[in-house]
């Protein structure tokens, strides 16, 4: 069976990642989301976590071959697929990743982009009520809030807001996500393995848009 990668893109605050977490779950792909292998750096204070802290802190991407080397050894699990959440971000991440793949994946594997579409006025009104837990859940107040007041369901730990979801640190990853991000989708929209979802749409629907799309593709 040819393996399959999707590829998540969109702006901070798109829903992407819980897109990713779902899919992941319904198809048993492994997902890889880069912010969260280096939060579970920062977490466990290792040296890559303290370096990547300090660009995570200012919204800033942390340096190409930190993250390539980690999306490497990620790669190598054993699975039928792969999800990317926030790898690649910009044409220097995507000839890594395709440079990985050329060495690791076999020809008719393929490598697919999933565009989750948002506006910035929504990204802006949405990031101000996202919280996190540890354990890697994502959670919005309006959206999608924890059963019990700012406690995760799934381990009971103690939600908070990311430092880079502060306005100002909005704004800039706004502005990198356009410059940087936008130039891969037109390399895969070239490719004809770009997929474009609407994003403004309650969760389930953006999961079932998917789920047909990737279906009408014979992915899943
Ligand atoms: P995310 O959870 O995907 O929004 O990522 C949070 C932060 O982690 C980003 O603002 C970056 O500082 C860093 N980060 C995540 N993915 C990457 C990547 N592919 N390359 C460089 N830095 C990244």
């Amino acid at each position: 069976m040819p393996k399959t990668i999707v590829i998540f893109f969109g702006p901070p605050g798109s829903g992407k990642g819980t897109q990713a977490e779902m899919l992941a779950k319904l198809t048993g792909w492994k997902k890889i989301s880069t912010g969260d292998l280096f939060r579970a750096e920062i977490a466990a204070k290792t040296k890559l976590g303290i370096l990547a802290d300090r660009y995570i802190k200012q919204g800033k991407l942390v340096p190409g071959k930190v993250t390539a080397s980690l999306v490497e050894k990620s790669l190598k699990q054993k699975a039928s697929g792969f999800i990317f959440d926030g790898f690649p971000r910009n044409r220097g991440q995507l000839k890594e990743l395709l440079m990985i793949f050329a060495k690791i994946f076999k020809k008719k594997d393929q490598i697919y982009a999933l565009e989750v579409a948002v506006s910035d006025r929504e990204v802006k009104r949405r990031l101000g009520q996202r919280r996190l837990c540890a354990c890697g859940k994502v959670y919005h107040l309006a959206y999608n809030p924890p059963i019990n007041n700012g406690l995760c369901d799934i381990c009971g730990g103690q939600l908070f807001t990311r430092n880079d979801d502060k306005p100002k640190v909005i704004a800039h990853r706004l502005k990198v996500y356009h410059h940087d991000g936008e130039p891969l989708l037109d390399y895969f929209k070239k490719q004809g393995k770009l997929i474009k979802i609407n994003g403004e749409q309650a969760i389930a629907k953006i999961h079932k848009d998917i789920m047909e799309e990737l279906s009408g593709l014979k992915l899943v």
